[in-house]
């Protein structure tokens, strides 16, 4: 009988779950969407039932649709939002809402510690101190919900990331892999233990912590009552992470770009733990008893600016429409947008940064705005893939995500890098990632080399650009940025 990896993407706004055959091909999806809970402004939360139900049902629709039984299941691979933390107990039952990623309630208890101990934390986490990681999302559950601290101290409270709590539910076992504790902002990714000093400076009780295992080994069974069978669960990483192996992104030098709402640039630094100020250094994935460590920049805004032209200033009916303007124009004439809508990220980190749209002329036109806008997302890719080429060596892009559709894009992102981007055949990489990662567990793919011949490029875009052209255009991308920065200081908003 013919047996199928299943992967459990746990993103923000939705779970998924897909089955890949061996030849990693998709086989079925499920993908049910879960509520947000906004409690205050800037507090984001979800309820660990809904984001369980949803994960469930996902799981029960994939095999449904592939018609095969879960014995046919060799192996299962978590993959999920990462830093969002949850707390329950023994028997599974949440003790609270989890506090999402994006949830800024402790932007200034951050602050403060930040100012005492920012050195210590990058030096030990990789990590620059914000409100975005689970340290102190998790100190504030236990100051703040009645009677958990007390509770924990009994050993009586369990934490987790998202991936550590679906495994709890499938398996019964508290466990995490090295990627996804490298987020917590408590874990030493060089000594790569829980670190005394952080658990003290956020005051955080040893016994909730998870065991940190590898990205790739076998974890638990599922419970029979869940599927009516024992799969082994045995694959986890965190979504940016589980795209960079879905990618097959296995050496030094590797790198790939998830083209979404914003983007996440993931560069694979090998063995070598490597620091940059303005990156975030995190662990890729922990496997046959190697560490393999990566650089991170992620860039909020590219994706969400066709968005808005799209319902914002209305000057589009739908994304792909941008390729169809740009290619109107045979070059940008000028004009440059900065889509800097909340700041800027990596490399620039400048949360007073607000958009801006320059070289404006009585010819100016939508195409012009089409063409800036997807120049922009390839200029602020090259940024962050400029900054990492300082510490490592960089060959090609490999790309994912929704805007990777867009062939004038890809162009002009290898023209404008000087560099080789390719797509793959398989768009779902953070998934085939967990897949991967639980099926060379257990057997079912052999090795890397197997999986590295098994990943396939769809296109390649080759850069033609001359070398004038293309360092003429990002200069004038550079001055367009240092006009949008510090904007929302100028005018007092
Ligand atoms: P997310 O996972 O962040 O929701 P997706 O990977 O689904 O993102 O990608 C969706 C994003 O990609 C949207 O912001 C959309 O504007 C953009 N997008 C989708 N198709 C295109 C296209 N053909 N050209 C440019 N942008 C696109």
């Amino acid at each position: 009988m013919e047996r199928f990896i299943l992967s459990l993407d746990e993103g923000t706004t939705s779970a998924r779950a897909i089955i890949f055959n061996r030849e990693s091909n998709v086989l079925s999806v499920g993908q049910y969407e879960f509520p947000q809970h906004y409690p205050k402004p800037g507090w984001v939360e979800h309820n660990p039932e809904e984001i369980w139900d949803a994960q469930f049902r996902a799981i029960k629709t994939a095999l449904e649709r592939a018609k095969i039984e879960p014995s046919q299941i060799a192996a299962i691979g978590v993959t999920n939002q990462r830093e969002t933390t949850i707390v329950w107990d023994r028997s599974g039952k949440p003790l609270h809402n989890a506090i999402v990623w994006q949830c800024r309630r402790t932007a200034e208890m951050v602050e403060e510690i930040k100012r005492e101990y920012g050195d210590v934390i990058k030096e030990k986490t990789g990590l620059v101190p914000d409100a975005y990681f689970s340290a102190s999302k998790l100190k504030w559950l236990l100051d703040n919900v009645p009677g958990l601290r007390e509770k924990a101290e009994r050993g009586e409270v369990l934490f987790g990331t998202v991936d550590t709590f679906l495994i709890y539910r499938l398996t019964g076992e508290h466990v995490t892999d090295y990627s996804n504790a490298s987020r917590t902002m408590l874990f030493n990714i060089r000594r790569l233990e829980w670190d005394d000093e952080l658990l003290e400076i956020f005051n955080i009780p040893e016994e909730v912590l998870p065991e940190v295992r590898e990205s790739s080994e076998v974890y638990g069974y599922t419970k029979r009552e869940l599927l009516g069978a024992e799969i082994p669960v045995s694959g986890d990483a965190g979504d940016q992470q589980a795209a960079l192996f879905g990618q097959a992104g296995f050496e030094a030098g590797m790198v790939k770009a998830t083209y979404g709402t914003g983007s996440f640039i993931l560069a694979n630094t090998g063995k070598t733990v490597r620091y940059s100020n303005n990156l975030l250094t995190t662990i890729a994935w922990g496997l046959n008893g190697k560490i393999t460590y990566a650089l991170e920049g992620s860039v909020f805004i590219t994706g969400a600016a066709v968005q808005w032209l799209r319902d914002g200033i209305r000057i589009i009916k739908s994304a792909p429409e941008t390729e169809e303007l740009a290619r109107k124009l045979e070059s940008n004439e000028g004009v440059y947008f900065v889509p800097a809508f909340v700041g800027l990220g990596a490399p620039y980190w400048d949360q007073f940064a607000r958009g801006l749209i320059i070289g404006i002329t009585r010819g100016t036109g939508r195409e012009h705005l089409a063409r800036a806008t997807l120049e922009a997302i390839a200029y602020l890719t090259r940024d962050v893939v400029e900054e990492m080429e300082r510490l490592v060596g960089i060959k090609e892009l490999r790309v994912d995500g929704g805007a990777t559709a867009n062939d004038f894009l890809m162009e002009f992102q290898a023209d404008i890098l000087n560099r080789r981007v390719v797509r793959p055949v398989v768009k779902e990489t953070t998934a085939l990632g967990a897949a991967y990662l639980a099926g060379l567990a257990v057997d079912y793919w052999e090795s890397l080399e197997e999986i590295r011949s098994l990943w396939k490029a769809e296109r390649v875009f080759e850069p033609t650009m001359d070398e004038e052209t293309r360092e003429r255009l990002y200069r004038g991308w550079k001055e367009a940025v240092k006009r949008a920065m510090g904007w929302a200081k100028v005018v007092g908003a």
